[in-house]
């Protein structure tokens, strides 16, 4: 059983705000930070929307609905982390911003023991690790990756990934923590995309260039791929779903780490993600969610 008290969440966006979520649920006090203020008051709006639903549906009672609610604090203030005793980073997919905020964590948090979590899509967890060790010598057997999946309360797999120097104890404690938020572990090494982006994004791409090459219409080839490969969600859609910045950035990791052009997005999400198209997040990706 996790022993972990307070948990610390850098991101307030898709998956910083249902991690947090799932934490309170599971009993611990979190610390939500954004650098983004719109970004705290939508995720704390999300938490009252989506627990007050659950309360409605008779998943949760309201006593506990209003627990977990208290148990979480929004904050723009970096040093709000300084006491947690575990920390998981969803910020945006990009290696160098990463690094700079393993560095400032390496340094802000002051339990001895804090563990430091990246729920990187893709960004090596070895490379994210050296930034932090930089900052203070040793802590690199402290991060691990903790990969959640969209919609967090929702989907059941917390995919844990080892960099080079990552504690055998840690890998234990993460997963133990990943099966107190009601989550499955499974543990991959830290290549590029580790298993779940490794396989998903090139058929995420086939699907774009499918339409940028007009072999079918959206619904057709998301229909195509769920009636036909009974996937719960066609390609298309899912990107819109995990965002199609997001994508993008996860293929370039891909292209980089593995040292091959073929993972390179396909010029059709480069130029959504130009337009601001980014997917559920922004209304509107491939499909319009601006009706619902
Ligand atoms: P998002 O765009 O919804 O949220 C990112 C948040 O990070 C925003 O609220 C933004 O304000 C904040 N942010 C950006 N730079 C920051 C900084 N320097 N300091 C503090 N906050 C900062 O993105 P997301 O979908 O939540 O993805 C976050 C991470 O989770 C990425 O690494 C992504 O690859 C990973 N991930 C995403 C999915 C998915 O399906 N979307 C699934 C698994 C993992």
């Amino acid at each position: 059983m996790s022993d972990v008290k307070t948990m610390g969440v850098i991101g307030a966006g898709q998956m910083g705000g249902g991690i947090s979520q799932i934490a309170a649920v599971a009993s611990m006090d979190v610390v939500v930070y954004d650098a983004h203020q719109a970004a705290l008051d939508k995720c704390k709006a999300t938490h009252q929307k989506l627990l007050a639903r659950a309360v409605e549906k008779g998943k949760m009672a309201q006593g506990d609905c209003d627990a977990a609610l208290k148990r979480i604090k929004y904050t723009a203030n970096w040093n709000d982390l300084a006491g947690v005793d575990w920390a998981v980073e969803a910020v945006v997919e990009n290696a160098d911003v990463k690094a700079e905020i393993f560095a400032k964590l390496a340094t802000t948090l002051t339990k001895p023991d804090a563990v430091l979590a990246t729920n990187t899509s893709s960004i090596s967890i070895t490379q994210i690790a050296a930034a932090a060790d930089k900052a203070k010598s040793g802590i690199a057997s402290r991060v691990v990756g903790m990969h959640f999946f969209f919609p967090v309360p929702v989907m059941k797999l917390v995919e844990i990934i080892k960099g080079l120097q990552t504690d055998d104890a840690i890998v234990a404690r993460t997963s133990a923590l990943a099966e107190r938020m009601g989550k499955t572990p499974l543990t991959a090494n830290d290549r590029a995309g580790f298993v779940s982006n490794r396989v998903l994004m090139p058929m995420i791409n086939e699907g774009f260039y499918a339409l940028m090459e007009g072999v079918a219409e959206p619904e057709a080839i998301d229909g195509i791929m769920t009636l036909g490969c009974n996937f719960p969600m066609g390609p298309l859609r899912l990107a819109d779903f995990i965002g199609l910045d997001t994508c993008a950035h996860i293929m370039d990791v891909l292209a980089e780490g593995l040292n091959s052009e073929r993972y390179r997005p396909c010029p059709l999400i480069r130029q959504l993600v130009a337009a601001g198209r980014l997917g559920n997040k922004t209304g509107r990706g491939v499909f319009d969610y601006t009706q619902k």
